[in-house]
């Protein structure tokens, strides 16, 4: 099927539905195995639970685990127009590394809030952290609303707090939609429960985000993920990144400085003249030599200069501060680097957007801020507002996330 994908991640606070979203899109999209509802509910019959939606996830998620597959830790369902890939976020940490490893960037969040509970701790945090990785696209779906009697005010309510703490960060949400994710209503289809509410239902909603196809036109970008011996030649494998690659095109290998041309691009096994932006491929190199993973790819007269030191946006989630000067590692795609801090400023506390002006010598728990990183071996990167996935990087100390960050080097 040649439909466009869509990454969609969920997010938001503990128990405020996320597991019984999942379930209800694939209920309803008919997107689950043969026999698997009527299997897992005979499975939580005999455990004495009821068969909740959120169950079923965990059942599938288990499943998918034992499988040990990468690749099917997610839940996919399809559309008439799109195909779907949700992404899952159980915490703070699974959902910056799920979001970080290239394949499952989102396109668009879904932010789920209990209708009963409203904004909780995670929802600011989720929601801050979605606008620092980049995600302009974001729904917004205020569950439970069974609980709620399906009353306008509820909803009325819990949209003024949000709105306004939204308007802090700033995201202007895609739509705002009153849900109840367990009992279906204003999932697939409008909800007769809720006439008030005049906007599309979650599914229309998700199918009417416009989705970003732009990055052909930005300059190549080329990340080295691996390199193989194939008889007599070297294939290097990875990412069009950005732009588009072709046959005889002359490249500048970074941060080596060195230039060569491409001879050959091959995409499953066929030989190509042209690879776009978003494409894994593999390409042989006149002169592959010194190639190796975490080196990037750009045209001969244009491509990023490899930085020493650069300025960007820290959000620390680690219970150990992130001092200045002590050494930790970034990983910005394929690129693994030794930095240190050399500047910390205006940290901002994510669940109350409260800045503390200046400068400071430690970056707190759940706190963000400007902070400057001096590299030890030249790190390729760009600006995340030019390319995102170039831009972004995460922080790792004894093979421990501690923090994500973007590159803001004007
Ligand atoms: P998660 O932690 O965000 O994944 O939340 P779950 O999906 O596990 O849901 C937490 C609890 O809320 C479960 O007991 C669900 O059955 C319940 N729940 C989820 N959605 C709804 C809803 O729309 N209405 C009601 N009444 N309960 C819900």
């Amino acid at each position: 099927m040649d439909q466009p994908t869509a990454n969609i991640v969920i997010i938001g606070h503990l128990d405020h539905g996320k597991s019984t979203l999942i379930g209800r899109l694939l209920l309803d999209t008919h997107s689950l195995p043969n026999g698997k509802l009527r299997e897992i509910r005979d499975a939580a019959r005999e455990l004495g639970k009821k068969t909740e939606l959120a169950f079923l996830v965990d059942q599938l998620k288990e499943e998918r685990q034992q499988e040990r597959s990468i690749e099917t830790t997610q839940a996919s369902f399809r559309t008439a127009k799109r195909n779907y890939v949700l992404i899952d976020a159980p915490g703070h940490a699974e959902f910056i590394t799920n979001m970080l490893t290239g394949a499952s960037m989102a396109d668009a969040a879904i932010l789920i809030i209990d209708a009963y509970e409203g904004i909780k701790e995670q929802t600011r945090r989720h929601a801050y952290l979605i606008k620092l990785l980049g995600i302009q696209k974001v729904i917004m779906a205020l569950n439970k609303m069974d609980l709620a009697k399906y009353q306008r005010r509820r909803f009325e309510v819990i949209k003024a707090g949000l709105t306004k703490f939204l308007q802090d960060l700033p995201i202007a949400p895609f739509a705002t939609i009153p849900i109840s994710a367990k009992e279906g209503e204003n999932i697939c289809r409008s909800s007769l429960r809720m006439k008030w509410y005049k906007g599309p239902p979650l599914l229309q909603a998700l199918n009417r985000l416009p989705l970003d196809r732009k990055k052909q036109i930005k300059p190549l970008r080329f990340c080295v993920q691996d390199i193989y011996q194939l008889e007599k030649e070297k294939v290097v494998v990875g990412k069009v990144v950005s732009g588009t690659i072709q046959n005889g095109q002359h490249v500048m290998v970074l941060p080596l400085l060195k230039k060569t041309k491409v001879n050959l691009i091959k995409i499953y096994g066929a030989d190509k003249k042209r690879a776009y932006a978003g494409e894994n491929i593999g390409i042989c190199l006149q002169d592959s030599k010194a190639l190796r993973r975490g080196h990037i790819i750009a045209a001969e007269n244009n491509f990023p200069v490899p930085l020493y030191s650069f300025k960007s946006n820290v959000f620390w989630i680690s219970k150990e501060p992130l001092r200045i000067n002590q050494p930790f590692l970034v990983r910005l795609m394929t690129q693994e680097v030794e930095c240190v801090a050399e500047k910390i400023e205006n940290p901002i506390d994510s669940s109350t957007l409260k800045i503390t002006k200046g400068r400071t010598s430690e970056l707190k728990f759940n706190q963000a801020a400007k902070v400057i990183l001096n590299t030890k071996r030249p790190l390729v990167a760009e600006n995340f507002s030019f390319i995102d996935e170039l831009g972004r990087f995460v922080i790792e100390r004894e093979n421990r996330l501690q923090g994500v960050g973007i590159v803001n080097n004007v």
